[in-house]
């Protein structure tokens, strides 16, 4: 775990947020922190820790084409 600890980038742009602190990888949906994914900065108590810690959060987008509007 020390490894992940001096590694920044282990906290950086991660699928799910990493607690800085406990190192535990806190999953959205299980702590239903679904305002997590506007994109600001946020400030939570680790569920697993208790600790609290900063999070930015950035979205990613995808986009799906077709031919016509009614196929997507
Ligand atoms: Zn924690």
């Amino acid at each position: 775990m020390e490894e992940i600890k001096d590694d920044p980038m282990a906290f950086y742009r991660n699928e799910d947020p990493r607690c800085p602190h406990c190192l535990e990888s806190i999953s959205i949906s299980d702590n239903e922190l679904w305002y997590l994914y506007q994109e600001e900065c946020h400030e939570i108590d680790c569920p697993n820790c208790g600790k609290e810690f900063a999070i930015s959060s950035e979205a990613t987008w995808r986009f799906t084409t077709a031919k016509e509007i009614d196929e997507l």
